[in-house]
């Protein structure tokens, strides 16, 4: 049977977001029915609900940072039971035709389904995401979350956590590495945290030294103001990795002058409008590279949420009531969080 859930959704580009009733398929065989318990708010759940990538479909019920815990499985779902912590991220299915469940990096292929403001395998039901009670998710796309974990605070892992363990991971970041982290917000604060785990001497490169305090305490090593000309020369050729977090419009080869010969920036952060060209002399001249990453596979963001048990890792939070949505999408607009919003369900 399918189950009505309550939820808060924009009807609209310009709609405030507002009490929404929709259905929740029926458990099918390799599906997992969970209670949502919280759900972190993305800065990516502003710029879908209010269309500013295009392409939105209305009504949106956003959220891809879900924790919550299992209230049914269906009959071939041998991962999890009934009570389980689980999580579910940025997305809930992809492409079963190529070959993407071998490769594991589901995130970039072009059968990938959006856990909301995306449609799904049947091309026609809209998929609708975590501000709301209850979802159903094929047990491929469900994650564990580890027990010692908070869930509150575990559930901006499921996007800013993946989204910074990824490239991190992946270029190496690790005991002998100069990794930078530029911006000092929800995916960055994240980065120190598992840069420094994994090893790494970490540096924050934040705008102003208002966030520093934070920043060392979670783990940074160093930390600098890109408001400060002479940062730029006392870095110059510093780093291994800098992962660029920063959502607006910077000159990026300011920060392509900070790495070492073979060292690499990568963006996780998507610019707000254009950047300035990229000049060829800062890559040539030291062989750099400059990099993209989005989010990470199934397998990797479990390896992340196991690496943040082991570890202790979870964000910094502040939670919030679901009424209180609307209030705290313009405050994440102003980057008025520390370091993360997160609805708690019991109030919806
Ligand atoms: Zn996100």
């Amino acid at each position: 049977m399918t189950t009505i859930a309550k939820g808060y959704a924009a009807l609209g580009p310009t709609s405030a977001l507002q009490p929404f009733s929709f259905e929740r398929r029926a458990p099918r065989a390799d599906d997992v029915a969970i209670s949502i318990k919280y759900c972190g708010v993305c800065h990516s759940d502003i710029h879908q609900a209010r269309d500013e990538w295009g392409g939105s479909a209305f009504p949106m019920v956003p959220g891809h940072e879900i924790a919550g815990v299992v209230t049914a499985v269906g009959a071939d779902v041998t991962k999890f039971k009934v009570g389980d912590h689980v999580g579910v991220g940025c997305f809930v299915d992809s492409c079963t035709t190529c070959k993407t469940r071998n490769v594991d990096l589901e995130q970039y292929m072009p059968g990938l389904i959006q856990t909301y403001n995306g449609l799904e395998a049947d091309g026609k039901t809209a998929t609708q995401g975590g501000y709301s009670d209850s979802i159903v998710v094929k047990e491929g796309y469900v994650l564990s979350i580890p027990d010692n974990l908070p869930l509150d605070a575990a559930a901006p892992l499921l996007c800013a956590g993946i989204t910074l363990y990824s490239p991190l991971n992946h270029w190496k970041a690790g005991p002998g590495k100069q990794v930078a982290i530029l911006g000092m917000g929800g995916l960055g604060h994240m980065g120190v945290k598992i840069a420094h785990a994994m090893g790494a001497e970490v540096t924050v490169l934040s705008q102003t030294l208002s966030k520093r305090e934070d920043g060392l305490r979670l783990g940074a090593d160093h930390y600098y103001a890109t408001n400060d000309a002479e940062t730029f020369t006392k870095l110059a050729g510093t780093f291994d990795l800098i992962i660029c977090t920063v959502g607006a419009a910077i000159d990026w080869n300011q920060y392509i002058n900070l790495l070492k010969v073979d060292g690499n920036m990568v963006i996780v952060g998507i610019p707000d409008g254009a950047v300035p060209p990229v000049s060829a002399f800062g890559l040539v001249g030291a062989r750099r590279s400059l990099s993209g990453s989005m989010i990470g596979s199934i397998k990797e963001t479990q390896e992340m949420l196991d690496f943040c048990g082991k570890h202790n890792i979870v964000s910094d939070i502040e939670i919030i009531r679901i009424q209180d949505i609307n209030e705290a999408f313009e405050r994440v607009v102003k980057s008025d969080v520390r370091y993360r919003f997160v609805i708690d369900m019991a109030s919806l």
